[in-house]
Parts: structure tokens; C-alpha cells; sequence
């Protein structure tokens, strides 16, 4: 039988990636050779043969191949930034590489079935904005699939569990813990419907920092007793220090990571892993004790229950309301992890295996989201032969839902006495025969399980009671959860001239969001033929300011490219949608040439400069001392010491570190520095708008409502 249904699930993570399908109501987690788990790894050897997955991520194994491997590219999805293969003299973009690990497995999927999937369901952080969400959609078209919708991680997750219990209203907190990232969401669920209310989390924080925390404290300062390893000291610049080498030892503290998540004590020996500076072969040989590996994971773990708390008191859902503490991502599997969930007292949940969680719940997901029709469209059919078009609910919250359509034969219906039945896929279910009406359309009720998928067999016979075949030939209904509408993760805007953010879609809008339409005014003009243009920055966001958002795109009006001049105050549209996945089409029509202009580029997100964002850091701490001033003048003291505390706060100096990273070129540092510059800047206006008049806000707001020009 053809698949009607996507039915196909992958967890495209940033460290290992699964796929998962669902079969007549059974969710299988395919394996890719023997293993469930495909490492988000890419490697090229210096003929340029390529390796995904387990082989890839053997390469790290060695030093001389280690640094012709590629992992993590998600962290710097969506952004302009190429990783080099230097010695196969290739470069890729994150989203190529992201195509490369899910055409792996793709293939995967083809070597269990024996076709390749057209369609899937792939997840995406809850964190994700809409450049990352783009270039994700993008590396699924690369990939060859020619159909892909996203599907938030936590939701995915809940709906693996949801999937088991028969909860008619309930909140649960996905806790996702990974290898790179992250993410705390609170999930509602009610009549059936499950979605979002709330998520927080950390794009730089996972299980990998604490395998280079284990690198730096642990291993090297013990190896370099013993050997020459100059080039691997901690506090040298990034550029300064020996990768191959560090990436090797990475490994092996990974590997030791896991061994304490089952052994108090670890004592690890490899040999011969690499030569040191004099050239001597090293041996690495340490004992570690799980106590000692805690101290250098309590404070990754303790930031994340600190976010937990933090989402739980602004999700407005009391702590007692929350029925289930589900654990998601490899690094629930430590111990310490295990024991702060379980502290904060909501019963947890993790029955499913947390490698492999989310994948399943996007082949759940999957199998009740219809293919598009253009998949299901016979191409030719043969004359004779029956198509059918049927018309039912993918997803059913009773146990026998409706299914009917409209049979044809040739273009027309069948001849009187025709007949259609259906069957379920385990013959537990049959509907014996129903009438096809003069009009070709027939209606019946099914039978579904109580649990997952229920295939259906449709036959069509003619008044002899003869079988005619028929295209599609099966239906697939599934019972249970289905998902309400995912909010928007972050806001959509453009950017205006006088440096005021239009957010035209806040975060938080359920998708799919139909087409909103900002009038607007050109403030400087632009002659015909010249190499002048005009830009109108494309946000993504919730800030007020543009300069807090992140800039995704440009649409850029070249002079080249116009019929006549554009003289100032030309009137401008702007128009943004975002479709169900949260991927947004967004076009500026300018009515005096009857044109419409799209982003230039696809969406990307463009980081500034490490000075620009120091001069932010700069604006954030006189902003505080300001704020500091007011409130002492105002006699605001719990103000003005807040505003005290968090201007000597240790984020400056982590924000600092991070520059210093982003200044070396490392575009993961400017990611987090970026985030926590945002994050810096959000808390000083709040605490400015503590203190500050609020007239002086309304005056803004008016101004504001004012300015309807956008930046040129
Ligand atoms: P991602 O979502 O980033 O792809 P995963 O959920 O696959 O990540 O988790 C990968 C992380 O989990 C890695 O850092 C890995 O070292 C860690 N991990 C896997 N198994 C264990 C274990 N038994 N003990 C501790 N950490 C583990
Ligand atoms: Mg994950």
C-alpha cells in the first residue's frame, strides 16, 4: 500500500541525528547500519570522499584527520558561514551539512524500505527564529526531499509521551538536555491538543562543554605532568592551540564522561592516542572519580534548573499544576542531572529512551499529516482503473470517525452497483460492503485502535463484483494528540529609519499567520541607473529597538534594477507571512513602480562586529548608571542597587570572553555573545522602565506611532 501519510520523523540534532517511521500504528527507530544514533557529523578526506555519521565521527579519533571533520554546524545554522575541509580544499555551508547528515538518513531509511522517503517531519529547536527555521526547510529541499514540515523538539517529545497516556488536560516541562543546547519547555494539553506556552534555554550550553571542561581540568593538566604538550595549555588564544590534538582528547573525555554516568570511578587508559611536542607517543592514563567530574558539572546544571525555575514562575502555570517532568537529550543520562530534576518535585517522566525521544514523536507527528496532494495525484492511470478522493480526518479523538469520498472510473462515476469497502491493516476491523451513490460518492464510519496509527485498506468493486484497482488504495487515521498551532518562536519585523524595530509579528503568534501588511514611507530617495540602493532590514525579534534584533535579511531596491526614480517618501508595502512550519515569505510592493521586491538573500542571521557589539556593551553599562543615578535621585534603593549589581555582573566578562573568541573569527562565540548582550540589554530597560517616568514611555510610544519611515 502507498504511504498517504508523511510518516517519517528525524531529530536533526546539533550532535546526533535519528529517524524514525511510523508502521500501521508502530513507531520503528530506523537503524542506520547498526546504530539508532547518527552522529550530526561530516567529514572529507583529502581526495574529497566524503563520510556521515559513526565514520565521520571515528575521524575525530586521530589528530591529523580530526580537523577535516565537521560537527555542531546547528549551532551556526541559518548564518553566513562556511566550514572548511582543508585538506579536500572544500567548504560547505551549515545547511549543506545539514543535507549531507539527512540524506544519510535517507539513505538509511531507503536501505529498511526500499524506496527513499519524498516527505518528513523534522524538528527544530523551540528556540529556533526564522532564518534558522529557513535554512533547515532549505537543507531538507538539498537533501531531496521534496516535502518537509518542522516540528518543535518539545513538542515532538510530548507527543511521544502523549502518544501513551489518554491525559485530557495537563502541563508538562520538557527538560532538554543535549549535546550542544538547551531547552526547558512548558507544554499544554487539552481536549486532545497540545502546544507550547512557554520555553527558555541556552543555545550554548550541553553535554560538550563539559567534555572541554573535563579536557581543560582534568586531562591536560594530568598528561602535562608527564609530556611536552605546550600547544594544548588552557588561556591560549584559539589560534594558538594545536585542534587535532584537543579534538582527540575531546573523545576520550566524552567517552569518560558516559562511563561515570554508570561508574562512581574511571580508570581510563589509552594508548599511544597521539605524540607530544618532543615527539614521545602518549599514553593517556587517569583516574577519575564521579565526585571530581560533578564539581565541574554543577554549574552547567545548575544554570539549567536555574532556567527551569525561571520559565516555571513566568509561564504563569502553577509549579503544582505541572503533571510531568519529561527528560530529553543524552545528558539526562548524568546522574547529577537525574538528581536535580528530581528535586524540584514534579514527577518525572522518562520511560522513552531520551536519544531517540524526539524522532519518535515526529514520526507520530508524521503519520497524522496527510502527504500533499501533488504526491498523491496518480500520474497516469490505467483506463478502467478507479481514483478515489477521500475526504476524512487525519487525526481522530473518537474511535470510529467518518471517511467518505468521490470514486471515478474513467472520469465518471461508476456504473450503479458499485461498492467500496475498507479494511484495517491487523483485520480486526472490517466495513463490509458500502454503496457508492449515482454521484460517485460513498460515506461510512471506521473503526480505529485506541492507540497510534490505523491503516485502511480501500477496495473498489464494480456491480459484478468485480475488483477494480484504485488509486490512493489506503487511508491512515491516527488516534490520539493532535497538535495545536506552534507559536512563533521569535517575532518578524523590519528595521525603521529612525532606529525603532516594526515587529509586524510578534513571537508568540500561533502559526499559520496570515499575510500582514505595513504601510510605510521611504526617507531618502533613489535615481534610476545608479549604483545607490535602498535597504529595508528584515528582524527578527521582539526588541523595540531594532539594533536588539537580530537583522535576518535586507531587501535591497538597487537603482540598476528600477524603471523610474523613487523620490522621497515614496510609499513602500510591507508585507510578511509565515507558514505553518515558521518559515516566512516576506516582499516589499512599491506602488509607484508596480513592483514587488523580495529579500535579496535568503534569510540568514548576520552578526555584528566584534566592535560594534563592544560599543553595545558600552551603551548597556551607561544605560545602568544612568537607571542607577534616577533611582538613587528618586529614592528608589532596591532599584538602584539592582541596577548597581548587574553592572558589576559576571556576564560583562563573559560577554568580553566571548568577543575575544569572535575576534579570532569563532562565529559560535558571536552567537553567544550576541545572545547575551540581548539578554543584558533586555534586563537594563526593564529595570529602566521601573524607574524611568511613564510619561516619558508614552512619549516614546508617540514618536514612535509617528515615524512610519523606514530605514534607506
Ligand atoms: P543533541 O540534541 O545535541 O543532538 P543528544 O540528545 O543526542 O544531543 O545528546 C548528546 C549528548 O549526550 C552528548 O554530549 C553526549 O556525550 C551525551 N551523552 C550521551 N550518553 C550519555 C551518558 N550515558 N552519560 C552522559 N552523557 C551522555
Ligand atoms: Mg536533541
Amino acid at each position: 500500500m502507498d504511504r498517504t501519510t508523511i510518516d517519517f520523523g528525524i531529530d536533526l540534532g546539533t550532535t546526533n541525528s535519528v529517524i524514525s517511521v511510523m508502521n500501521g500504528g508502530e513507531i520503528e527507530t530506523i537503524k542506520n547500519g547498526n546504530f539508532e544514533i547518527t552522529p550530526s557529523v561530516v567529514y572529507f578526506d583529502k581526495r574529497g570522499v566524503k563520510r556521515v555519521g559513526v565514520s565521520a565521527n571515528e575521524m575525530l579519533n586521530r589528530p591529523a584527520t580530526a580537523t577535516d571533520v565537521q560537527f555542531e554546524f546547528k549551532r551556526v545554522m541559518g548564518q553566513r558561514v562556511e566550514r572548511e575541509f582543508k585538506s579536500a580544499g572544500k567548504k560547505f555551508s551549515p545547511e549543506q551539512l545539514s543535507a549531507e547528515v539527512l540524506s544519510e538518513l535517507r539513505r538509511a531509511a531507503a536501505a529498511r524500505s526500499g524506496s527513499e522517503p519524498v516527505a518528513a517531519v523534522i524538528t527544530v529547536p523551540a528556540m529556533f527564529e526564522l532564518p534558522q527555521n529557513e535554512a533547515t526547510a532549505h537543507a531538507a529541499k538539498l537533501a531531496g526531499f521534496e516535502h518537509s514540515q518542522l516540528l518543535q523538539e518539545p513538542v515532538a517529545a510530548a507527543v511521544a509521551y502523549g502518544f501513551q497516556t489518554n491525559a485530557e488536560k495537563a502541563y508538562w516541562l520538557v527538560y532538554d538536555f543535549g549535546g550542544g543546547t538547551f531547552d526547558a519547555s512548558i507544554i499544554a494539553i487539552r481536549d486532545g491538543q497540545l502546544r507550547v506556552i512557554k520555553h527558555a534555554g541556552d543555545n550554548y550550553l550541553g553535554g560538550g562543554d563539559l567534555d572541554w571542561k573535563l579536557v581543560d581540568q582534568c586531562i591536560v593538566p594530568r598528561l602535562s605532568k608527564s609530556f611536552a604538550l605546550a600547544t594544548l595549555a588552557r588561556g591560549l588564544k584559539a589560534r594558538d592551540i594545536d585542534n587535532g590534538r584537543m579534538l582527540v582528547l575531546r573523545r576520550h573525555a566524552e567517552q569518560i564522561k558516559k562511563m561515570l554516568s554508570k561508574d562512581e570511578t574511571v580508570e581510563y587508559f589509552e594508548e599511544n592516542v597521539f605524540v607530544d611536542d618532543d615527539g614521545t607517543q602518549v599514553d593517556i592514563e587517569c583516574t577519575i572519580t564521579r565526585e571530581e567530574f560533578e564539581r565541574l558539572a554543577a554549574p552547567a546544571v545548575e544554570r539549567s534548573i536555574s532556567i527551569v525555575h525561571r520559565l516555571i514562575s513566568e509561564s504563569g502555570v502553577p509549579k503544582a499544576s505541572l503533571d510531568r517532568f519529561l527528560l530529553v537529550g543524552g545528558s539526562t543520562f548524568i546522574p547529577l542531572v537525574r538528581r536535580h530534576t528530581a528535586a524540584i518535585g514534579i514527577p518525572i517522566g522518562m520511560e522513552i529512551d531520551p536519544m531517540t525521544v524526539v524522532s519518535r514523536g515526529a514520526a507520530v507527528f508524521a503519520s497524522s499529516q496527510r502527504l500533499p496532494s501533488s504526491r498523491l495525484r496518480p500520474t497516469a492511470v490505467a483506463a478502467g482503473a478507479a481514483v478515489a478522493q477521500l475526504e476524512y480526518e487525519s487525526v481522530a479523538k473518537e474511535i470510529s470517525p467518518y471517511v467518505g469520498g468521490k470514486i471515478e472510473i474513467d472520469g465518471k462515476a461508476p456504473a450503479a452497483g458499485a461498492k467500496v469497502a475498507l479494511q484495517r491493516d491487523d483485520s480486526g476491523w472490517v466495513s463490509g460492503d458500502v454503496a457508492i451513490d449515482p454521484k460517485g460518492m460513498f460515506f461510512t464510519t471506521v473503526q480505529i485502535r485506541e492507540q497510534g496509527q490505523s491503516v485502511f485498506a480501500l477496495t473498489v468493486r464494480d456491480a459484478s463484483g468485480q475488483l477494480v484497482p484504485c488509486t490512493p488504495n489506503s487511508l491512515a487515521i491516527t488516534y490520539g494528540l493532535s497538535i495545536a498551532s506552534a507559536p512563533l518562536p521569535a517575532g518578524c519585523g523590519i528595521g525603521l529609519a529612525d532606529g525603532s524595530a516594526m515587529i509586524l509579528i510578534p513571537g508568540g503568534t500561533r502559526l499559520p499567520c496570515p499575510a500582514v501588511v505595513y504601510p510605510a514611507q521611504f526617507v531618502r530617495g533613489l535615481h534610476k541607473g545608479t549604483d545607490e540602493k535602498l535597504r529595508i532590514p528584515v528582524l527578527s525579534g521582539d526588541e523595540p529597538m531594532a539594533e536588539h534584533n537580530l537583522v535576518g535579511t535586507y531587501i535591497n531596491i538597487n537603482g540598476k534594477d528600477i524603471s523610474r526614480d523613487i523620490p522621497a517618501g515614496t510609499d513602500v508595502q510591507i508585507e510578511i507571512s509565515i507558514d505553518a512550519s515558521g518559515v516566512p515569505q516576506i516582499h516589499a510592493f512599491i506602488p509607484l513602480l508596480d513592483e514587488t521586491f523580495k529579500p535579496s538573500e535568503r534569510i540568514e542571521t548576520l552578526f555584528e562586529k566584534p566592535e560594534v557589539m563592544r560599543e553595545r556593551v558600552e551603551a548597556i553599562r551607561v544605560r545602568l548608571e544612568e537607571v542607577e543615578n534616577l533611582a538613587d535621585e528618586a529614592d528608589l534603593f532596591a532599584l538602584s542597587s539592582e541596577a548597581s549589581e548587574l553592572a558589576s555582573s559576571a556576564v560583562f566578562d563573559e560577554i568580553e570572553s566571548r568577543l575575544e573568541r569572535w575576534d579570532d573569527g569563532d562565529t559560535d562565540s558571536a552567537g553567544s555573545a550576541r545572545n547575551l548582550i540581548v539578554d543584558m540589554a533586555k534586563r537594563a530597560s526593564v529595570l529602566a522602565e521601573k524607574v524611568e517616568l511613564p510619561t516619558a514611555q508614552a512619549q516614546y510610544k508617540e514618536t514612535l506611532d509617528a515615524t512610519r519611515k523606514i530605514a534607506a
